[in-house]
Order: structure tokens, then C-alpha cells, then sequence
């Protein structure tokens, strides 16, 4: 039985590792992109950037003072046990947000949409989000925490199945037009797209994309992945380089899902995580004890699932 203890403890300090480490994936990609800008003014923000990183993990301090919107993902073992069940669960996670909020501290960024009454702690209705998925045979509890950055870069588009793989790249350029040119969302950025779905289904599978996938994972189906390497190119080649500059290095990755669509329709969804890659995974066992990772594996061959069991 895993304790309601631990799980706050845990939660609390993959709050602290996810504001204050950049992953090991995301932190190469940026340096190696440094060193392949030619444009020199995205080339120093590039640097800039990797100089950052060094300073936020030495100092333990966030990396952005947009410390983005803490977020979790559960995947919950079938055999797993938890003191209290979800509802303990869900609160350790509440809970944990509060405090790390005032300790690292983050920005009290979330805020009632309408008056912007703020709780400065990070917590409010539907704050911070928990996602679950599950894992047959596991006697574990992961935790992914995600503070999301690039606040702008989101978008949706129905398109029509005869649309094809034409449409799908030009919406995709049409949403790098939309934000790069400002540097809305703090390039250079990983890119998760959802295709297929209904729209929620969509725009979810899109955000885990995003945020769920080291930068270089490539998708199991062939097709896709192929897809995928060439939307990298064509959105670093688009003549947006970091920040919204011109130059060649914009895109860090791009990672896309699929779910299977009604057939007159092919929804997409497109979203940006910014260059600010703040998630950290814990797997806490039945016994007890921790594993902190960087990975989250949360696309495992059961969540990806296509077929009658
Ligand atoms: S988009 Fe990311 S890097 Fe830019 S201000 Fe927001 S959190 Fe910071």
C-alpha cells in the first residue's frame, strides 16, 4: 500500500526537480542547435539560453520567471494501492502544488478567468489539471509533473479527410506563421500534434505530445515518424530561427498521435512547448520507494492501444 505520505513528498519534489532542472534531452537539443545557427543574433539567444539553464539548475532557481502552469499526469498501475485512494491521491497533489509554489517559489500564475481572483498558490478550479492513464500487471504509481510554458501556440483546425498530409502541414505552418513571427511562444519549441479523435480528444493527445515525449523519441509507426522528421524540416526551415528571429533553428522536435477519427473528418490539434521544458516523472513502487526519472514514458503500447483485447 503506498502511503498518503509519500505521495505528497513526492509530488512536492518532482515540483522542485521540474522548475529547477532542464532535461538532459532538452538542454543537448538547444546546445547543439546553438552550434548550428549560422544568423548570428538567434545564434547568441541560443547561447544565452543554454547559459541560463546552467545558472537556474546551479543556483535551484526556475529557469523562466514564467514559471508556466504546474500540471499532472497519472499512470496508475492496475495492481497499484494507495492509502486514501484517488480522492487522497488527487489532494497530495493539490497540496503539493501549494507548497511548492510558496517554496521554489513559482508564480502564482493561475487566476479565475473571469474577476482574476488569485489564491497565489497555483491551485483553483480544474488547478492544477491530474490526467490519468493505467498500466496492466503494474503494482506502481507514476507521476508526471509538467509546468507548461508557451501560454500561446495552441490552435485546432477540422480539416476534411481529402485534406490529406497537404493540409496537415499547411495548418502547421499557418499556427508557425501565427506565433513565431512574435516569438509567442519562446522558440525554439517542441511540437505535439493529435490528429484524429473528436476535438477534446484531439487537443489532449496533442498537449501529451508535446510535453510527454523526450525530444528525439520518434513513433513506433513508421509513417508517422517519417512524418514527423519532416515537419521538423520544414519548420526549421521556414526562416524562423529562436525568439522569432530570422534563422534556421526553431524547432526542437515534433511528436504526433493519432486516435481513429469519424470518418468524415480529420481533426488536428497543434501545440507548442516552449523552450522551457520544465516535467519530471517519479514512479513510486508498492513498497514504497522512489525512482526519479526524466523520461515519463507515458505513450506505452497499452495508452497507444488500437484493437479489441
Ligand atoms: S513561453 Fe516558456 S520561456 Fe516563454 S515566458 Fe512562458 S514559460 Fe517562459
Amino acid at each position: 500500500m503506498i502511503s498518503r505520505d509519500l505521495l505528497f513528498s513526492a509530488a512536492y519534489e518532482l515540483n522542485v526537480r521540474a522548475a529547477t532542472a532542464i532535461p538532459s534531452d532538452v538542454k543537448k537539443t538547444i546546445t547543439r542547435m546553438a552550434e548550428k545557427e549560422i544568423q548570428p543574433l538567434p545564434r547568441y539567444v541560443l547561447k544565452n539560453m543554454v547559459d541560463n539553464y546552467e545558472i537556474a539548475e546551479a543556483e535551484k532557481r526556475p529557469m523562466c520567471s514564467d514559471t508556466g502552469l504546474p500540471r499532472y499526469y497519472v499512470k496508475y498501475g492496475n495492481e497499484a494501492r494507495n492509502e486514501g485512494g484517488f480522492v487522497a491521491l488527487e489532494a497530495a497533489l493539490r497540496q503539493a502544488a501549494e507548497k511548492a509554489t510558496h517554496d521554489i517559489p513559482l508564480r502564482p500564475n493561475r487566476v479565475h478567468p473571469l474577476t482574476r481572483k488569485d489564491y497565489n498558490n497555483n491551485v483553483g478550479a480544474h488547478a492544477p489539471s491530474v490526467d490519468y492513464s493505467f498500466e496492466p500487471e503494474a503494482d506502481w504509481i507514476e507521476i508526471t509533473s509538467v509546468h507548461k510554458g508557451g501560454l500561446f501556440g495552441s490552435d485546432y483546425r477540422m480539416l476534411f479527410p481529402a485534406d490529406g498530409i497537404g493540409g496537415i502541414k499547411r495548418f502547421y505552418l499557418d499556427v508557425i506563421g501565427e506565433f513565431f513571427r512574435r516569438g509567442m511562444s519562446c522558440q525554439p519549441v517542441t511540437i505535439g500534434i493529435g490528429i484524429g479523435g473528436t476535438k477534446d480528444v484531439c487537443v489532449k493527445l496533442g498537449k501529451e505530445a508535446a510535453c510527454l515525449r523526450i525530444v528525439g523519441d520518434r513513433h513506433p509507426d513508421p509513417e508517422i515518424a517519417q512524418l514527423e522528421e519532416e515537419l521538423i524540416e520544414l519548420g526549421n526551415s521556414s526562416g524562423f530561427g529562436s525568439m522569432g528571429l530570422y534563422g534556421s533553428q526553431s524547432v526542437m522536435d515534433v511528436h504526433i498521435e493519432i486516435a481513429y477519427a469519424h470518418t468524415g473528418g480529420m481533426p488536428v490539434a497543434i501545440h507548442h512547448f516552449c523552450l522551457a521544458q520544465r516535467r519530471s516523472t517519479v514512479r513510486i513502487h508498492s513498497n514504497n520507494s522512489l525512482t526519479y526519472r526524466e523520461d515519463p514514458h507515458w505513450f506505452t503500447d497499452y495508452y497507444r492501444r488500437e484493437t479489441v483485447e
